[in-house]
């Protein structure tokens, strides 16, 4: 595509500025009345106020040469009456798998534990039966599915955890799923190997075996250079993740999974403190990107959090798909000075939705984050999580065009308006440059 310029955006939020946001920063969105965005071979080129950025030398001359016929057509996308944003990065989803898991959700509204939802043929076993009786473009097509419904809601930017095969081989169709789709959407997709999700039933009697596999064999493959002609070097994953948690994996176990990912070069990101809580400061040598949910949390991991470089991201959809009365500690992670993001948790027992928009508006309810926060933890603080925040989360220039625009003229609309969806369309820097 040519170049393209959106107009008069009733707020343009750019989120420029410092990366993370922590503390009374989260609260700066960086907005621009009547803001214009220039957008040239998929990056951002000019940012600002309409009136300015159309007297840019640079625009003058594409909107001059268009008029001549001497230079390629400027798109121009009027935004009056929209609010203009970075696309949403949602940094924590677990996208592959085959069939939404209903008995669950009616058992658990009946009042059913975990043993009888297991019992009745639900729990994660029905997702590891979907994922090992599917082939790869069967699960690939699952999470083309869930990328698009993502996009529509505007998130231009996900990653994206296997952890429902939890065999060697499922592992890895599950990652090969992840990037077949990925190739065939115009977001950004950042791949994890979740291979630590649970225990498999293969292993309950003999979980430290099934740790040893995840190290010896699982990591190593996944990590592993391979190239092909289209995009060149890459792994299969780019994250390590664990879910140390009672009933998952110890706090030991975890550690030696961690241990072996950065051994293999790969980077690390890890579950914690959902059910129960475990002293972040035992993962601090593994520079977690991120540490999440973390609904259970003592003063000594808030303040470890408040000087770490570990992104503190927040999965509220969780907590009100379960029907929960408590929700993660936003304001004393915000209040503290912790780095803090917003992400959906996409997974078929607790968190189905692909709706940013709604997660935020759960924050502001729940767990009492200004709207402000919400959008700079949904984007540029998302951004931190996954180490894209030099081309993504914020509007500036050379930084990727990824963008979300909104039926809306005040960006407090976004958390307000719930259980509709206002994003009107997306840019991702591949649709620009392609
Ligand atoms: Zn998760």
């Amino acid at each position: 595509m040519g170049p393209t310029l959106l107009t008069h955006a009733s707020q343009l939020l750019t989120l420029r500025g410092p990366a993370p946001r922590r503390g009374t920063s989260m609260r700066d969105l960086g907005i621009v009345p009547d803001g214009a965005v220039l957008i040239q071979d998929g990056k951002i080129a000019a940012v600002g106020p309409t009136a300015e950025v159309t007297q840019v030398p640079q625009v003058r001359a594409l909107l001059s040469g268009a008029n001549l016929g001497t230079s390629p057509s400027v798109e121009e996308i009027d935004c009056t009456n929209r609010v203009v944003l970075p696309g949403f990065v949602d940094s924590h989803t677990h996208p592959v798998f085959a069939r939404p898991r209903l008995i669950d959700f009616e058992k658990r509204i009946a009042g059913a534990h975990y043993e009888e939802i297991a019992a009745a043929g639900g729990g994660i076993r029905s997702s590891l039966r979907g994922v090992r009786e599917s082939s790869v473009h069967q699960l690939a097509t699952a999470v083309m599915r869930a990328f698009h419904e993502m996009a529509a809601h505007g998130t231009t930017t996900v990653e994206a955890k296997s952890g429902y095969g939890l065999t060697y081989e499922h592992e890895i169709h599950s990652l090969e799923a992840i990037r077949l789709a990925a190739a065939q959407w115009d977001g950004t997709v950042v791949p994890t190997f979740l291979g630590a999700h649970v225990v498999p039933p293969e292993y309950r009697d003999n979980p430290d075996e099934y740790v040893q596999t995840v190290c010896d064999r699982m990591i190593p493959y996944v990590a592993e250079e391979r190239t092909d002609g289209a995009s060149g070097n890459y792994k299969l994953a780019r994250y390590v993740d664990v879910f140390c948690e009672r009933g998952a994996f110890s706090a030991e176990q975890s550690r030696r999974i961690l241990h072996a990912a950065v051994v293999h070069g790969l980077k690390t990101r890890i579950h914690v403190g959902q059910l129960t809580r475990t002293a972040l400061e035992l993962f601090a040598e593994f520079h977690p990107a991120s540490v999440d949910h973390l609904d259970h949390l003592n003063e000594a991991d808030i303040a470890w959090l408040a000087t770490a470089d570990t992104v503190a991201t927040l999965l509220p959809a969780a907590n009100y798909f379960l029907g929960l009365s408590a929700f993660p500690p936003a304001r004393r992670l915000i209040d503290s000075g912790a780095s803090v993001a917003l992400a959906t948790d996409y997974n078929p027992g607790t968190a189905p939705t692909a709706s940013m928009p709604f997660v935020l508006s759960v924050a502001c309810t729940h767990m009492k984050m200004s709207p402000a926060e919400a959008i700079a933890a949904a984007t540029i603080n998302g951004a931190c999580a996954l180490d894209v925040q030099h081309r993504k989360g914020s509007l500036e220039p050379g930084k990727d065009a990824d963008i979300a625009i909104f039926d809306a003229q005040d960006y407090r609309e976004i958390p307000y308006w719930f259980g509709v969806n206002r994003c009107l369309r997306t840019i991702t820097q591949r649709q620009m440059a392609g």
